[in-house]
């Protein structure tokens, strides 16, 4: 809520204050209260009232005595009956506005009127305020016994109070209106602000004259900045296509032409430039007339979870590509090994059978690989932590990775001091794994790989380096995400599924670390990750 809006609120409580004061004194009151109707009409019930020359403590007092008591009604608009002298005393009024034996005023010739010397007690009266458009509510007030005002003169028309009543319900009316409307306000500017939906609103010229705070933060502009200017040129919106919206395609001109807009997809631009999957809603607030006068947008970030949705087919085509291939190769094998017809020589039954288990092996994999990737995203992973020599480690791995590969060639760089780590030996090899034979498939013509590692004040840090492929900028921020594949055809004619850089991150993150790459395009990559010293080891509560 904004200083003026409190600021209003605050005038608006002090008008109502000023009018109940000033009526209460015209009906020759000394205190009293104004109580809004309610919809069972109880005073007491009722938590929207106005104190005069009361605190909110005594007022309960009087109150609980008045709703014993008769009550005013349009027929007969006001009730007046003694107060007894305790409640007098509880309400604390008595010693203050007049003594017990004071003279009250003359109203020569009035009946009714006490005689002189007999005012020693007070009266409440209960008026009924009502108007043409209903009752408003109640106006209780103490006064010396006898005070009566001027629209009480027997010989004035009974239209006289009546008169007053009209008026006074109608300013407390206007006041009160007033007082909704600054309070639907401020619920509403506290959804707007609130709100994880950007929204904004614009005049019939399409000008920006809101801007709330989910809108900037979803495209880095602040509102001061956007205030004032064509929405068009702040969102730049195009459709999924890439193509620009025109004028007759956007939503707010829509809504105002009376269509229908709700959650039309498009893209739109943030501050610096990045663009992303947007879903709107479209409305306008209309005159008296129905004229559109503003238009409101609510946009909702859907980026996540169109990722999520090309995520899933990419797992399709991906899983599906990865499990055909090794299931066509066996089968084509098994099926040739299966003919009847054919004699095969030792090598050529030997061959064929390696080719099986290796589809084998790789099939294993993949489902290894895709139940690993299941287990983490479901919650986490277990580790088996224990003090590891690195470069032990390092060195049994590209042991047996010469025997397999003999071909590529591997330059060990290991200091000959290294502080031991904190890890779970089994997980951090295959993250190894995962990267030596990445650094192999994505290097198809300089099978060569440097491999180093190096203590830091906090951490000891592996490296692995190719002279391969490379990726883009672009695509370094990928690949660590499941089931990114990048780098087009060299990759697409490789097998894997993408899963092996999301089971490293995540295993190297649950030991508290960090894994990240360095590389350009045609020239090679370096991937590296990071483990805490032993003597620093922490191992953090990691779910994903
Ligand atoms: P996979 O290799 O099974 O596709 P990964 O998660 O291991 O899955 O790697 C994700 C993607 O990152 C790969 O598809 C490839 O595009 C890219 N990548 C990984 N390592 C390298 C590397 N050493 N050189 C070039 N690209 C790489």
């Amino acid at each position: 809520m904004s200083l003026s809006q409190t600021q209003q609120s605050q005038d608006l409580h002090d008008q109502i204050t000023i009018l109940t004061g000033s009526a209460i004194r015209l009906l020759a009151g000394d205190a009293g209260v104004f109580v809004v109707s309610n919809e069972a009409f109880d005073p007491q019930s009722s938590t929207e009232y106005t104190l005069y020359n009361l605190t909110e403590s005594t007022c309960v007092h009087l109150l609980a005595y008045i709703r014993e008591r008769k009550q005013p009604t349009s027929a007969c608009p006001l009730v007046v009956d003694t107060l007894p002298a305790a409640l007098v005393m509880q309400l604390g009024i008595a010693d203050d506005t007049i003594e017990a034996d004071e003279q009250p005023p003359e109203y020569p010739g009035v009946p009714g009127v006490p005689a002189r010397g007999t005012l020693t007690m007070y009266e409440r009266c209960s008026l009924f305020l009502y108007d043409h458009a209903g009752v408003l509510g109640m106006l209780h007030y103490v006064r010396p016994a006898g005070a009566y005002s001027c629209f009480e003169y027997p010989e004035e028309p009974d239209g006289t109070m009546r008169l007053f009543i009209t008026h006074l319900a109608a300013g407390l009316r206007s006041a009160l209106k007033s007082q909704a409307l600054v309070k639907e306000q401020r619920r509403l500017a506290a959804i707007f602000q609130q709100s994880d939906e950007g929204i904004l609103t614009v005049d019939t010229a399409l000008r920006i004259i809101d801007f709330n705070p989910a809108m900037e933060r979803l495209t880095g502009w602040h509102e001061s900045e956007v205030l004032g200017r064509f929405y068009y040129e702040v969102l730049r919106p195009r459709d999924r296509q890439g193509n620009e919206v025109g004028l007759e395609g956007s939503p707010i001109l829509r809504a105002f032409a009376g269509q229908n807009v709700v959650n039309q997809e498009m893209v739109i631009s943030a501050r610096d430039g990045q663009r992303f999957d947007v879903s709107v809603t479209a409305s306008y607030v209309g005159s008296a007339k129905g004229e559109p006068t503003s238009g409101i947008l609510t946009i909702r970030d859907i980026t996540r979870e169109r990722e999520q949705e090309e995520q899933r087919s990419t797992f399709i085509s991906v899983v599906s590509h990865e499990l055909q291939t090794p299931i066509a190769i066996i089968k084509g094998y098994a099926s040739t090994l299966a003919r009847t017809d054919a004699v095969f020589d030792e090598e050529a039954l030997r061959s064929r059978l390696n080719a099986i288990e290796e589809e084998a092996d790789r099939l294993n994999k993949l489902v290894g690989n895709l139940l690993y990737a299941s287990r983490i995203q479901a919650g986490g992973l277990q580790m088996d932590i224990a003090p590891l020599d690195l470069p032990r480690l390092i060195e049994t791995v590209v042991h047996r990775l010469q025997v397999k590969s003999p071909d590529v060639k591997v330059e060990l760089n290991l200091p000959p001091y290294l502080p031991t780590v904190m890890a779970d030996r089994d997980r951090i090899e295959e993250v190894l794994q995962n990267l030596l034979d990445n650094a192999i498939k994505y290097s198809p013509d300089r099978r060569e790989l440097n491999i180093s590692c190096r203590a830091t004040g906090d951490e000891v840090i592996v490296s692995v380096s190719d002279a391969g492929m490379g990726i883009s900028l672009r695509e370094q921020g990928q690949i660590f995400e499941r089931f990114q594949r990048v780098g087009g055809g060299t990759t697409s004619s490789t097998q894997g599924a993408g899963l092996g850089l999301y089971i490293s991150r995540a295993i190297v993150e649950a030991h508290g670390g960090h894994i990240w790459v360095e590389s350009t395009l045609h020239q090679g990559s370096t991937f590296s990750f990071s483990l805490p010293r032993e003597e620093k080891a922490y191992l953090p509560m990691v779910v994903f």
